[in-house]
């Protein structure tokens, strides 16, 4: 912490001077090491389902004549594949949103419609476990940005809180105007999540339980994608939560007419 990295040069003048030229790298230094550290976890990720794919349909052609075995293999085969077209998706959708200026073709957003539609596509995994998602409030102020990636985004909570809560609970999905901004809510009576795993389930990979994660199709991205649309459209995301009494997740966004998130940067070098 606190080391920085110089790329330093000595250059010789008129045998009489000597100039030191030091670059700073540390940040060209600090990007790097985090676009190798997700090429690894990316690699380590990808791994399992290809491995699992490749053995099962392995064990499928050997267990041809056992068509009982083959149905049992061919479930799982299926379940895999799902599990990989979803990390795929997640992934791209990621290195997208890490790109600058993803939003600069924005248009008027209606929070309103893109929290209806995140409910909407989530009402089937919801239905499944017999969980019931009640959506209240409304806004009248638009948001500027990309109506996709806000849905995503608001989904993203949603199937989580699906997800991880028992059978039989609700999942309470607000909309609002707070404090001049546009706010979601997203509570669920889950098992909660402690308070030094709150600052790391933002992080691309993290899982408090992998294992459950994965068996319920879970990537480890939902939530890094989710704090990455947030970054794009000036806004944020948060969490309350305690072990035990569910979890509330919240995304503040920024009205659109507020003159001040929507300044011109000033150019470079006036
Ligand atoms: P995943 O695909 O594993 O759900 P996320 O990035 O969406 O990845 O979430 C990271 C981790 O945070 C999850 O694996 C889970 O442990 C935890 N988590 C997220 N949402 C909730 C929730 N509503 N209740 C309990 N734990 C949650």
């Amino acid at each position: 912490r606190g080391s920085i990295v110089l790329d330093v040069r000595v250059v010789t003048i008129a045998d009489e001077y000597i100039l030191l030229l030091a670059d700073d790298q540390t940040e060209i230094v600090r990007a790097q090491s985090i676009r190798n550290d997700f090429v690894a976890n990316v690699s380590h990720e990808l791994k399992t389902p290809v491995g699992a794919i490749s053995l099962l349909s392995e064990a499928i052609e050997d267990a041809a004549a056992d068509q009982e075995a083959v149905r049992h293999f061919a479930a799982s085969l299926h379940r895999e594949s799902a599990r990989l077209s979803a990390l795929v998706q997640d992934i791209i959708e990621l290195s997208r949103l890490q790109g600058t200026d993803v939003v600069a073709e924005g248009t008027a957003v209606d929070m309103n419609r893109a929290v209806h539609e995140a409910v909407d596509r989530s009402r089937l995994a919801a239905e499944s476990k017999n969980i019931s998602i009640k959506f209240g409030g409304s806004v009248r102020t638009p948001v500027f940005g990309d109506p996709d990636m806000l849905v995503t985004a608001v989904r993203n909570l949603i199937d989580n809180a699906v997800r991880y809560s028992p059978e039989d609970t609700r999942v309470g999905v607000g909309l609002r105007e707070r404090g001049g901004m546009v706010q979601v809510t997203v509570t669920d009576q889950g098992p909660g999540i402690s308070e030094a795993e709150q600052d790391r389930i933002f992080e691309r990979f993290y899982r408090v339980d992998s294992a459950r994660s994965r068996q319920t199709g879970g990537t480890g991205l939902g939530l890094s994608i989710v704090k990455h649309v947030m970054a794009q459209h000036g806004g944020e995301v948060s969490v309350w939560s305690q072990p035990g009494r569910g979890s509330t997740f919240t995304l503040l966004l920024p009205p659109m007419d507020d003159p001040e998130e929507h300044q011109d940067p000033v150019p470079a070098g006036g």
